[in-house]
């Protein structure tokens, strides 16, 4: 059986790498090296962004400042393609979507490997932008989530043409679209572009994060309806509001698995009601009512399971109440191609980052371990079987808040993270 095993691997240039990495002996295989950094065009690269600090952060908060609301992204998207173009990246595109990529080429024989920014923030247009500058803290609504590893990635290339570095493998640079919606931008870039990455690294989480994981998220929508009625009619009435009421309540009783270990503050599996609304006077009882769920778990068989009893849960609520009932669900991801947890933690992709982000982490913080989770673009790859993970340049406080800030100064240590760990993954 052992050899057959190796007979059935696909015959990848990763094929062998694959069943090493499957093995627990060999569970730190990690293409990243130290020395990797004395080497002169390496050195010239890093000393390139310490020079240009400064033009970094007013860069930087340019970006912040211009809008980009998931689906309207058109502007960023535009000043990332003249970037690359001046960078003369290879084969620039942007999709119909507003996807854009560009690739850096590298000198052959080494992997495919995709380093991915998105573009979009979740703020809506008309948000205040303007970045507060209060010592070395940046606060600005995106600031962090993504703007700042959007930032740190582009600076990475032209580094690593500053210092003249090349690599084996092509480096391809996507400024993503429309990732805080369900990852579409990502999902339809990997599905349509043609391009088939080795390797994915999703730029999108904080520099302490290592994620190798895809959490599985579902969200849906729930609506009860009725005839309605003026209020003097309504007593005794069925009524969508007590349904939505009642539906609520008995979501948060569903019983839930124990919280997960080892994921920091994420405490999973988790459901959320984000959403509730309905009715158009005070007077009468609502036609409608509506709420969205959220659910998130760490694995399939939890996720179905827990789905199945939301939507249960949510219809019992309207049976009682005799109202009428829909859902309407947006579309999941499929995992059924995704690998195992110890070939995903295992991957060198994964133990390299790991071993770069420790090798640049502050003095004095506690060891970056990696985590099974991710709600990053990278959950795209990992559903298609493509080993990725989901990293970041800096530390970031606050995303998806107004009061969202940045450290300006980790910026820098971040650019040199991105850069060394490129070099690793296209040049082992
Ligand atoms: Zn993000």
């Amino acid at each position: 059986m052992r050899s057959m095993m190796h007979h059935m691997l696909p015959k990848t240039r990763f094929g062998a790498l694959v069943l090493l990495a499957a093995s627990p002996i060999c569970a730190q295989t990690s293409w990243f090296q130290p020395s990797l950094l004395e080497k002169p065009e390496i050195r010239k690269a890093m000393q390139s962004v310490d020079e240009r600090a400064s033009g970094i952060v007013e860069e930087w908060i340019r970006l912040v400042e211009t809008p980009a609301p998931s689906g309207k992204e058109q502007v960023r998207a535009k000043y990332i393609r003249g970037e690359m173009e001046k960078l003369g990246l290879k084969d620039i595109r942007t999709d119909d979507i507003s996807n854009v990529s560009g690739i850096r080429k590298g000198t052959g024989g080494g992997p495919t490997v995709v380093f991915a920014a998105h573009l979009d923030t979740v703020f809506p247009e008309g948000t205040d932008l303007k970045v507060k500058r209060e010592g070395d803290t940046l606060r600005a609504p995106g600031v962090g989530d993504d703007t700042s590893n959007l930032m740190a990635t582009l600076e990475m290339f032209r580094a690593l043409d500053r210092g003249g570095v090349k690599t084996k493998g092509d480096l391809i640079f996507l400024a993503s679209v429309q990732e805080e919606v369900g990852l579409l931008g990502a999902k339809h870039w990997l599905e349509t572009s043609g391009y088939k990455p080795d390797l994915f690294v999703a730029i999108d989480v904080g520099s302490t994060q290592v994620w190798y994981g895809a959490l599985r998220i579902t969200q849906l929508k729930f609506f009860y309806t009725s005839p309605g009625a003026h209020t003097m009619e309504s007593r005794g009435a069925p009524s969508p509001a007590k349904a939505l009421a009642k539906a609520i309540t008995a979501l948060y009783e569903i019983p839930m698995p124990p919280v997960a270990q080892g994921l920091e503050s994420f405490k999973l599996p988790v459901l959320n009601v984000g959403m509730v609304g309905g009715g158009t006077v005070v007077n009468a009882v609502p036609r409608e009512t509506w709420f969205t769920v959220d659910l998130r778990s760490l694995d399939s068989a939890t996720q179905d399971r827990l789905e199945s009893a939301v939507v249960a849960t949510a219809m019992r609520a309207g049976e009682q109440e005799g109202v009428g009932f829909r859902v309407e669900t947006k579309m999941g991801i499929d995992y059924s191609k995704a690998r195992s947890k110890e070939e995903r933690l295992n991957h060198p992709l994964v133990q390299t980052a790991l071993a770069a982000a420790n090798y640049f982490r502050k003095r004095g913080t506690p060891e970056i371990v990696p985590a099974d989770v991710g709600s990053t673009d990278a959950n795209i790859a990992v559903s298609m079987g493509i080993p990725a993970v989901a990293i970041g340049a800096n530390v970031e406080h606050m995303p998806h808040r107004l009061e969202e800030n940045a450290e300006a100064s980790g910026i820098v240590p971040g650019i040199k993270y991105l850069l060394s760990l490129a070099v690793s993954l296209t040049s082992h």
